[in-house]
């Protein structure tokens, strides 16, 4: 992420996003906070020689993600699927994930990735051969899974809060692919493939993703894609699987070699303790430029009609979260509170309950692409003005917003310290129902940037950057 900051063009809303990524990054080391509000599905994989006992292992990582998540270190991300209740503590039907291998070697080594939902559902699988947009068609051979991976990128646009990482597997079948294509993300990233081919497609990916133009958080900009691994495996004659496992920017991972007997820390994988922690941001909080437009919410017509694509706006006042559980019983309930003039915030916050309060530990923005089969509804229905999110909204909601005067605002998907730092008051909290994440927590915030990316006119900096990186797609499939 340090190189991505450098090589973004200075001044630009890309390079804007990176600042305030970098900034996030310094926050949550300080604090020892999560680095992104959406802590992940937390999936383990553990390696143990002969003899050692599995269920004990199982047993002391569960525990562990109980603590975590008391700690507010985790958030509560385990939810029934039958019934869609968070069991509150990450603990539940096959979840945290566990995948164990014995090995030859005496110590037992841990590794953990946390990769959460906005990035986890930009993962896609291709059968080969397939056809893909601005690039063609995909034969069975390396030239068709080098578009594939471009159009994986292509497609994550801001909605895997981009740059990202890819972690790839050609083969396998398609649940295997999977997990070898996520397995890949434990690679460092500057390793060199041992597989001369596959070093050499990692490093052309490299160079093309970044030449499409997505950008940070899908912007527009010249860094979209940090790392490109690839593995192969064997298929079966009839199947030819491109598996791709997409990573945020945030792109968690650690790991541990324990000593077998006495459980003891021996090294850590990703990261030296010896090494000091470098500074990311190059300067303190949100880069000012004086151009922004301070907005006080509750929101008038006339002040969000004035707005367009590319104000950056500093909000505040209240705010109310709502993500999918809130959304879904919109569309039947009426709201628990007057949401005319409102300002809605697409966000799963970290909080901890303190006394008889509340404190946010993480509050990033979410993809907000889930929220399209409602959000029209939600903003005509109950006026709601202004919409904060990650990796913007479709054609319906951009109607909507002309419609009634409203706009959407993309917040810096995963800059969960640095936006938990602007709410100075938990003022309150509905539907709490539906689990931490899911409640509609009422808060107070204080200077609250966001990018106008669909403005009331009927303009989407989303629609545009995927025009115009589509165009760059097509011009690479002709090289
Ligand atoms: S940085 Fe973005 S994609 Fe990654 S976990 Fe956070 S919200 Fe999800």
């Amino acid at each position: 992420m340090g190189q991505a900051l450098e090589d973004e063009i200075a001044d630009t809303q890309a390079a804007q996003a990176l600042g305030i990524i970098a900034t996030n990054i310094d926050m949550a080391q300080q604090d020892e906070g999560p680095i992104c509000q959406d802590t992940g599905m937390p999936t383990f994989v553990v390696h143990t020689p002969v003899g050692v006992n599995q269920l004990h292992v199982k047993r002391a990582i569960r525990e562990a993600v109980a603590e975590a998540t008391r700690r507010g270190k985790l958030r509560p991300n385990s939810v029934d699927s039958l019934t869609g209740k968070n069991s509150g503590d990450n603990l539940g039907e096959e979840t945290p994930v566990m995948h164990f291998e014995q090995w030859e070697e005496d110590e037992i080594e841990v590794k953990l990735i946390l990769k959460g939902g906005g990035c986890e559902n930009k993962n896609i699988q291709y059968s080969l051969p397939c056809e893909l947009d601005h690039l063609g068609r995909a034969d069975r051979s390396l030239e068709g899974v080098r578009r594939c991976i471009l159009h994986a990128v292509w497609q994550a646009q801001g909605q895997g809060c981009a740059p990202g990482a890819v972690g790839v597997c050609i083969g396998s079948d398609r649940a295997h692919g999977y997990v070898l294509a996520k397995d890949q993300l434990f690679r460092t990233l500057d390793d060199v493939n041992p597989v001369s081919e596959l070093a050499k497609l990692e490093s052309e990916v490299m160079e093309e993703a970044n030449r499409i133009g997505v950008g940070a958080m899908g912007f527009g900009g010249k860094v979209s894609l940090i790392g490109c691994k690839i593995c192969a495996a064997n298929r079966l004659p009839a199947s030819f699987f491109v598996s791709v496992a997409y990573d945020c920017w945030a792109f968690r991972r650690l790991g541990v070699r324990l000593d077998a007997s006495s459980g003891a820390i021996t090294r850590w994988l990703y990261r030296d303790p010896n090494r000091a922690v470098e500074r990311m941001a190059r300067m303190e909080g949100f880069p000012l430029t004086g151009r922004e437009v301070v907005l006080t919410a509750p929101l008038s017509e006339e002040s969000v009609r004035a707005l367009k694509v590319g104000d950056v706006v500093l909000i505040s006042g209240e705010v109310y979260t709502g993500r999918d559980a809130v959304h879904a019983y919109l569309m039947k309930n009426p709201p628990p509170v007057d949401l005319h003039g409102a300002v809605l915030y697409h966000c799963g916050p970290v909080m901890l309950k303190q006394g008889d309060g509340w404190s946010v530990k993480a509050a990033g923005p979410t993809t907000s692409s889930r929220e399209e089969p409602y959000q029209a509804t939600v903003i005509e229905k109950y006026g709601v003005r202004a919409v904060i999110g990650k990796g913007g909204m479709g054609a319906k909601t951009l109607a909507a917003l002309q419609k009634s005067g409203a706009v959407y605002l993309n917040g810096i998907g995963g800059a969960a310290q640095f936006y938990a730092r602007t709410v100075d008051k938990v003022l309150g909290v509905h539907l709490l129902e539906f689990g931490i994440p899911e409640g509609m927590w009422h808060l107070h915030v204080n200077n609250f940037a966001a990018i106008v990316t669909m403005d009331a006119n009927g303009n989407s900096l989303h629609a545009d950057v995927e025009k115009e990186t589509g165009a760059k797609l097509t011009e690479l499939q002709q090289v």
